[in-house]
């Protein structure tokens, strides 16, 4: 399951004007899903006279156009997607424009297109984003708005912000909305909803709307998401502060979509089927209310806000299941790095939002690796502190990563802008090795001489070197080493035998995994830049179940730089198993033994530092069945499938980097 993705809204992208407060918008929209008509009416305020230009979509023509008190023509009926509407000068802006939506079309991910899709329309779901023009936005400005929503009865649908009523009479639903706060745009959307409804009393004594907008077929699960919403508004409320607003709800889309916006979220319908959901991405679009639409990030100099909401919820909800899951996750988000293609890596101030595979593994896993790494350094309290002091400094403010060092700073009273500076600025990451170690016996115990080795230029890094020790009663004993060149020899005195000696075990630190650390995942055959494909079968439909195998897997790989080269070995079981023996490669893993299930996929690192990536099936309909399930198992160094299920699956181990002491030392 992809990641969700928070509203990023083109306007904040030419920072937001500091000169004039927030226009207020009064809107009256009318839409007619049926019909895919909307009409619409905004009044729209300035604290001051000044130049003022409205986007609003090509599809709306503006009926009226009044500036001051004074009626203004409206521009000619425009071609382009946008029309610009500008004004030399305004205070007061009354606007009426009409026009026909685009028909929803079901299969369209919102995904990838955010705030910018067209808006559309139909009985089943409306969506309106933020940035289609489906209002007239005020350019290069956040916006406050009221608005007064009128749809056919039996519809529901909100836009972010506070319920102020609603009613049904007259064959039409109608609902008046507020949002006081500066907010990055508006969304809208409508369908055949259910409503349920929970009022909480908050942690921080404040009254907050929890609501499900669902459509008929998914009314059963309102009950365990607005059991979830009030155990995250909870947790969170004591970690950072109050929540910042009154409601929250979460809202089905037809659509296979998954956005978070300010006091609500907007999930595809088979989306919130899926029983993981409320217990990772729920409260990951939760938070986002704190980081995203609470502190806005100032996304010109990096997107803080999905690093720290993945630290914050993704992984702290693993680090709550205990130290092994949050140990693999850290692990996982290492393997991605390390399989991903140079040429795609860029420095974590560079990241503004998420475009595809690989910016998720900078933007959203580096950055929340660095903020697990600051509160190794720092300490929990001081790294709480930091982040309640953050919050209560930038609330409804936009913000920088140099504003969230400097909280930090102040919360724990250190200088960090070396750490900031390198884990910010610079892309890549340190390639940390054990270049020798030794142990002398001393006076009462045992002196351990590690020497650590860097490439150039050197991180400053404090790296965690776990000892494993004779008659150590503790069992292993962890030390940390703080490293600043490219090479230094660190002395640890110990009170036993140190027997060896293991570089960061847990993955505590952000680097490059050494090969052996590496084990092979399915997530390199799709981000290689030099794919190539064997099929071992003549046989027709292999063959072309063969071809759509490859072209579904390696689908994003192509004009990549060569990093890791894949290639990729399809067959029948008999004809692999051949095949193996002939290459005079290890024969199929005892997980894989043949026989069972209907495929069996696994990689192999050959000796040429090629991946392998073996496809064994029964036959062609057992092939054609994995196109569509085995990329979505990137993660992954085998599998078992039954048809286009995968019954069982893993990761081959990772091999620590250890330094075994006691050849040498005797
Ligand atoms: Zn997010």
């Amino acid at each position: 399951m992809t990641r969700l993705v928070t509203l990023l809204a083109a306007l904040l992208l030419a920072a937001p004007a500091a000169a004039r407060a927030v226009p207020a918008h009064d809107l009256s929209v009318r839409i007619d899903p049926q019909e895919r008509t909307l009409e619409g009416r905004d009044t729209i305020r300035l604290d001051s006279a000044g130049p003022v230009t409205l986007l609003l979509s090509g599809r709306f023509r503006v009926n009226s156009l009044s500036v001051d008190g004074r009626m203004v023509r409206a521009p000619g009926s425009p071609r382009e997607a946008l029309q610009r509407i500008v004004l030399r000068s305004a205070r007061r802006i009354d606007i009426r424009w009409s026009g026909v939506l685009v028909a929803l079309d079901r299969s369209l991910d919102h995904r990838g297109t955010l705030s910018y899709g067209a808006p559309a329309s139909a009985p089943e779901g409306t969506y309106l984003p933020a940035g289609s023009g489906w209002y007239p936005a005020v350019e290069g400005s956040l916006e406050r708005y009221r608005l007064a929503l009128d749809l056919p009865a039996g519809q529901r649908g909100l836009v972010a912000g506070r319920l102020m009523e609603e009613s049904e009479a007259g064959g039409r639903y109608r609902a008046r909305f507020d949002f006081p706060q500066p907010s990055e745009g508006i969304a809208l959307m409508a369908g055949p909803y259910r409503v349920e409804q929970r009022r909480l009393r908050t942690a921080a004594g404040s009254g907050v709307r929890l609501r499900t907008y669902f459509h008929p077929e998914i009314a059963e699960f309102a009950r365990g998401y607005l059991d979830s919403i009030a155990g995250y508004l909870d947790l969170y409320e004591r970690w950072i502060g109050a929540y910042p607003f009154s409601e929250f709800s979460v809202v089905s889309s037809p659509t296979p979509t998954g956005l978070g916006m300010p006091t609500l979220t907007y999930l595809g319908i088979e989306v919130l089927r899926l029983p993981f959901i409320r217990s990772t991405s729920l409260g990951h679009e939760v938070l986002h209310n704190w980081w995203g639409n609470g502190v806005y990030p100032d996304y010109a100099h990096g997107n803080w806000a999905e690093g720290l909401t993945t630290f914050m919820a993704d992984y702290a909800y693993r680090e709550r299941e205990g130290g092994e899951a949050a140990t693999a996750t850290r692990l996982a988000w290492l393997r991605d790095y390390a399989s991903m293609p140079p040429g795609d890596d860029s420095a974590l101030v560079r990241f503004t939002s998420r475009t595809h595979g690989a910016s998720q593994v900078v933007g959203y896993n580096k950055a929340a690796m660095v903020f697990f790494m600051l509160r190794e350094a720092i300490g929990a309290a001081a790294f709480d502190e930091g982040v309640r002091r953050f919050w209560r400094e930038q609330r409804f403010r936009v913000a920088s990563w140099d504003d969230l060092r400097g909280a930090f700073e102040r919360a724990s009273g250190r200088d960090l802008a070396a750490f900031f500076g390198q884990w910010l600025s610079r892309p890549g990451a340190p390639d940390l090795r054990i270049a020798d170690a030794r142990a002398v016996p001393t006076i009462g115990g045992w002196r351990l001489e590690v020497t650590l080795a860097q490439g150039a230029p050197a991180y400053v890094v404090s790296v965690p070197l776990v000892i494993r020790a004779i008659q150590s009663p503790r069992g292993d004993i962890t030390r940390r080493v703080e490293l600043g060149g490219e090479r230094d020899t660190a002395a640890l005195d110990l009170p036993h035998e140190p027997l060896a000696v293991a570089l960061d075990p847990d993955f505590r630190m952000f680097r490059r995994l050494a090969a052996a650390e590496a084990p092979p995942i399915l997530r390199q055959a799709m981000l290689t830049g030099s794919p190539t494909m064997f099929s071992l079968s003549a046989e027709p439909g292999m063959q072309v179940a063969a071809q759509d195998l490859a072209a579904k897997l390696f689908e994003r790989s192509g004009a990549r730089d060569t990093v890791i080269p894949v290639t990729l070995v399809i067959g029948l079981h008999a004809d692999i198993d051949e095949w193996l023996a002939g290459a005079g490669m290890a024969p199929r893993p005892p997980a894989l033994a043949a026989g069972r299930g209907s495929a069996q996929v696994w990689t192999v690192r050959a000796g040429d530092g090629r991946t392998l990536v073996l496809v064994s099936v029964r036959d062609a309909p057992s092939l054609a069945a994995l196109a569509r399930p085995l990329p979505h198992y990137g993660q992954q160094s085998w599998l078992l499938f039954e048809g286009a299920r995968a019954i069982e699956r893993g990761v081959w181990p990772a091999q620590p980097q250890v330094w075994e002491l006691r050849p040498a030392a005797r």
